[in-house]
């Protein structure tokens, strides 16, 4: 991307989706054939040159979601599900927190996937995340997921030892089985009218290597920093052959991955965003349509609105409703000493007010 290129923001919506699927295609898996983990540079930036112009690209890619999350909210049909899956300290919890920093917490979840407990394990294995799938109209996030099921278990066959699955079912093809099950569940998701998009941030060995150093360095992230984290490093071999395998095996049209370069954070923010927002962007969502029933309910709210003001108005004119507030005033202030009369309320408070008008905070800014 060129600096001389018109600031996102400016373009219409056609030609800032065209730049940002430009942006994120060459990082877009949505067929095993031909992929080879190996061809992505970690380290790729697209020609971006600097942070302060991915961050400028960000800030309007984050506000564009935040718009789209408000009609998928809106429309209540879609459901979308995110995952995050990558080696320690690739920026996984950084991704998540930029990208997501402007939608609206009401609509969006975040559930990270550790070691399974032992009810977990009591069950099959897609039950724990089953349970915390998204409801529609809402963003799902999982930090991890049942993917570790073919990743971390497949790297260490001492976790698949003590699953509690009948012996004769473990065999050399279990992993292509936990693959084949897998795509078929996403494919059952797409088909329910969840959306799936999946995000393996690919960070280098070496640049895991400094950001290590970097937590040992800094006392605030030290309890980040686990000894374990850095005794994984000695299978990276194997991890990066288990992620080979597993995004080849589930890369679909329905369920893309994107093989995110996360040497340099901001621009791995930068594809998250973009790749979410394009996501969103062929649900072509839009704000639910009002009928004419709806829209005849709408005018007789609105007269009658008005009418209140208006009645309001002749109230205050009239010398026959004082005699009636007094009254009532009276009558209030016998039944209960704790209840406030409405004529002797003090101002509303502004947060009571703006709630009144239907403003928010989101108005203002
Ligand atoms: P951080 O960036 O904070 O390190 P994290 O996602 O690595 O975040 P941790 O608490 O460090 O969180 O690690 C969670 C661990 O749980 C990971 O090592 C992961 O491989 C492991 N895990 C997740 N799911 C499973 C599973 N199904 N079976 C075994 N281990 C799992
Ligand atoms: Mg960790």
């Amino acid at each position: 991307m060129a600096k001389k290129d018109r600031p996102l923001k400016k373009l219409s919506p056609k030609k800032r989706l065209r730049r940002i699927g430009e942006l994120v295609e060459p990082f877009r898996v949505t067929s095993g054939k031909r992929f080879r983990l190996r061809d992505y540079d970690p380290d790729d930036t697209r020609g971006l040159v600097s942070k302060e112009e991915a961050q400028e690209y960000l800030k309007t890619g984050v506000a564009l979601l935040a718009e789209m999350q408000d009609k998928l909210y809106a429309q209540d049909q879609w459901g979308v599900l995110l995952i995050f899956q990558a080696m320690d300290a690739a920026g996984k919890d950084g991704a998540i927190k930029h990208v997501m920093s402007g939608v609206n917490p009401q609509g969006c979840q975040v559930f990270a996937f550790k070691a399974p407990t032992s009810e977990e394990l009591d069950h099959d294995a897609l039950w724990r995340t089953s349970k915390s799938l998204p409801e529609r109209g809402r963003i799902g996030i999982f930090n991890r997921s049942y993917y570790e099921e073919v990743l971390v278990v497949r790297v260490h066959p001492e976790i698949l030892e003590k699953q509690k699955l009948p012996r004769s079912l473990v065999t050399k093809r279990v992993w292509d089985e936990r693959l084949e099950d897998i795509r078929a569940f996403e494919r059952y998701l797409s088909r329910q009218g969840f959306l799936i998009v999946k995000f393996f941030l690919n960070v280098s060995k070496k640049a895991q290597k400094e950001r290590f150093l970097e937590r040992l360095e800094e006392p605030e992230k030290h309890w980040k920093f686990s000894l374990a984290d850095a005794q994984e490093r000695k299978h990276w071999r194997a991890y990066m052959d288990a992620y080979q395998d597993a995004i080849a095996k589930t890369a679909t049209k329905d369920a893309p991955w994107y093989v995110v370069p996360a040497d340099k954070k901001w621009f791995a923010r930068l594809v998250v965003a973009g790749a979410i927002y394009e996501a969103l962007a062929k649900l072509k969502l839009r704000y639910p349509e009002v009928g004419p029933e709806k829209k005849k309910e709408l005018a007789a709210a609105r007269a009658a609105l008005m009418g209140e003001a208006k009645s309001a108005v002749r109230d205050k004119r009239r010398p026959v409703a004082k005699t009636r507030v007094v009254a009532k005033r009276r009558s209030l202030s016998r039944s209960s000493t704790r209840t406030r009369p409405a004529t002797m309320a003090p101002p509303a408070p502004a947060e009571e007010l703006a709630a009144d008008t239907g403003a928010t905070a989101a108005d203002e800014s």
